[in-house]
């Protein structure tokens, strides 16, 4: 018999049953793609579901960013952040952009907006963070730079699906929010993702750029590409969407546990949850500080693998250590983004894992701490921001 393997994530699919009908309906309509009437009618959907003015469906969260950038002519430099997929800066490489890295912040991992300001050159024309683990970057500080130095803001939202921020979606925030709806995503269509913008005119151009630039039979206004979603997977979507709030219940149950199992283990801190967010439950990350915990990351990491359960190091290493972007002058110096990252490590959470996994998990980590018996018992610190070794500059 094949062991049993426990991954960071699984899949929430939609009732098989419900689909049936849908495809019935698309082999019947044999109408599979071109902004058919389950894109139309998901677009609206998700509009709607999220709070937004449009939504933009593309075949992927990745040629949705390069679009998006495509769509707002940015050039030049643009100051993004290390601690997240390579996919984000990427998407800058393959529009000729230079990335410009900035480190994060402690608390939520999120591009630290009191360093942006040093980083913006005259070639800067746009900032593009991410919220990381789905928890709101600090948008009015970001928003009031990119005021004040008239750059854009290109928010990669792909972990915050259904977040919102004072009662409003975060993608409301920025020039342009990017989706991802991978499957490991919080919501899926298989593949998929979205761009949310603010008014008709950037939809259209959007519309446009992701369909070769077609504006119509004879004009094309644009050197754009192919990133159209299909009729399956936005029937998909759509169904997906009517149990979206049962996932984040499920998934707020597991956090919560793990929360709960891990509150006292010295070394082993987690993310407060936010103030005045509704939170998507997307990520369980936690991080190990070794000379507390007595054993490092990777132990652990490995330790869970000889239980079958498979930790994710989400995000290691950095961006800015990749061959193609490590020669960058930015790539160094990002000392909280690197001690991070190698403090990092995501638990599977997914709406259905099974409680006893979840214990068991705890009490893998628990049993591995290592307390050095001279040292004066340490005080057990809940949050980072207490015992944060990296005091912000002032
Ligand atoms: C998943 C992800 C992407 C890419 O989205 P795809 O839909 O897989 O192309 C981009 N940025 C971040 C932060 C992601 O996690």
């Amino acid at each position: 018999m094949e062991k049993r393997k426990i991954l960071v994530t699984r899949p929430q699919l939609p009732p098989l049953n419900e689909f049936i009908p849908l495809l019935a309906d698309i082999w019947d309509s044999r109408w599979l793609t071109n902004n058919g009437k389950y894109h139309q009618e998901f677009e609206k959907a998700l509009a709607n579901y999220l709070g937004v003015p449009y939504v933009v469906l593309f075949a992927n969260g990745t040629l949705a960013l390069m679009a998006a950038l495509q769509c707002l002519r940015i050039k030049g430099e643009v100051i993004t952040t290390p601690y997240s997929f390579v996919a984000t800066t990427h998407s800058l490489w393959w529009n000729h952009i230079k990335p410009v890295f900035v480190d994060i912040e402690p608390d939520y991992c999120n591009l630290d907006p009191e360093r942006i300001e040093a980083a913006i050159t005259p070639a800067t024309t746009a900032i593009l963070p991410v919220h990381v683990y789905g928890n709101p970057c600090e948008v009015d500080k970001i928003q009031d730079l990119a005021d004040y130095y008239g750059l854009k803001v290109i928010y990669d939202a792909a972990h915050a699906f259904g977040v919102r921020l004072k009662g409003s979606s975060v993608l409301n925030y920025g020039d342009l929010s990017i989706v991802s709806f991978h499957a490991t995503k919080v919501f899926n269509t298989i593949e998929g993702g979205a761009i949310i913008c603010h008014d008709i005119k950037t939809k259209k151009r959007l519309d446009y750029l992701k369909n070769f630039g077609i504006a119509n039979e004879t004009t094309v206004v644009a050197p754009g590409i192919n990133a159209k979603m299909n009729e399956l997977q936005a029937a998909y979507g759509l169904l997906q969407l009517k149990y979206f709030d049962t996932v984040i219940d499920g998934r707020k149950h597991i956090t919560e546990k793990y929360k709960q199992g891990l509150e006292n283990i010295p070394g082993v801190r987690y993310l407060d949850e936010p103030q005045e967010v509704d939170y998507n439950y997307s990520y369980f990350p936690i991080f190990i500080d070794e000379s507390e915990f007595g054993r490092s990351r990777d132990d652990l990491f490995e330790e869970l693998k000889k239980h079958g359960i498979y930790g994710r190091r989400y995000f290691y290493p950095l961006i800015s250590e990749f061959p193609t972007y490590r020669g960058l002058p930015s790539a160094k110096g990002l000392d909280i983004a690197f001690e991070v990252s190698r403090q990092i490590i995501c638990l599977p959470l997914y709406p259905d894992l099974a409680d006893e996994i979840v214990d068991l998990i705890i009490s893998i980590i628990s049993e591995m701490v290592q307390v050095d018996s001279n040292k004066v018992p340490v005080k057990v610190l809940k949050t980072y921001k207490e015992k944060r070794k990296f005091p912000k500059e002032k």
